[in-house]
């Protein structure tokens, strides 16, 4: 008789973190997992955004310049997936005002467009609190870490757990809690007024 059980079995590879910028013409929706957001200087160099490092900087001694960057951890309930969210300097200044009344971005619903179908144009942020009654949030990963891991940075620390095809996942910190209801979507939608259901 084979042993059912209703828990799906952690991955033993672990979870790899998808960075995520705001695409043309779809918003995205998501909960912030951390508490507070990271962020560093980066070029954009060989078709990628890669750091700015204070020393020896190869593409500072080219010319390229740089742009600040910041980083969040996510999660999202269309696919109960956590994701690394990148923002911009300004964009990032809206979450940080968001810190400074709330104390924590953690529980943040935010919703995050394209002004216009172009590319690079503005990104407007919408933020409300969750209700964290209702969402079980997976514990929030180390930021540095998971950034470090994107960029092949070694950190002494660093538990790099598993290479696929050269590209080191990222391991996130698993909830003790992993047969608890998944969160329940529909407290979560965004509605054009921007209000939740809970609301
Ligand atoms: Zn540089």
């Amino acid at each position: 008789m084979p042993a059912f059980t209703t828990v799906i079995p952690d991955d033993p590879r672990g979870h790899s973190l998808t960075l995520v910028r705001v695409p043309p013409g779809k918003p995205v929706v998501g909960i912030v997992v951390s508490d507070n957001l990271i962020g560093c200087a980066t070029h954009f160099w060989g078709g990628r955004t890669i750091p700015h490092e204070e020393q020896l900087c190869f593409p500072c001694s080219e010319g390229s310049p740089w742009r600040w960057h910041a980083w969040l951890a996510a999660f999202s309930t269309r696919n109960n997936e956590m994701f690394l969210f990148e923002s911009t300097k300004r964009v990032a200044m809206i979450f940080a005002a968001y810190r400074e009344t709330h104390g924590t971005l953690r529980g943040c619903v935010f919703k995050a467009q394209r002004a216009t179908d172009a590319r690079n144009s503005r990104v407007r942020l919408e933020l409300k609190p969750g209700d964290l009654r209702s969402i079980n949030l997976p514990e929030e990963p180390n930021l540095v870490k998971c950034m470090s891991m994107i960029w092949n940075i070694k950190l002494p620390d660093l538990a790099v757990e598993c290479v696929i095809d050269g590209i080191p996942a990222v391991r996130t910190i698993s909830t003790p809690d992993n047969d608890k209801p998944l969160p329940n979507q529909t407290n979560l939608k965004f509605h054009d007024e921007s209000r939740s259901e809970t609301a």
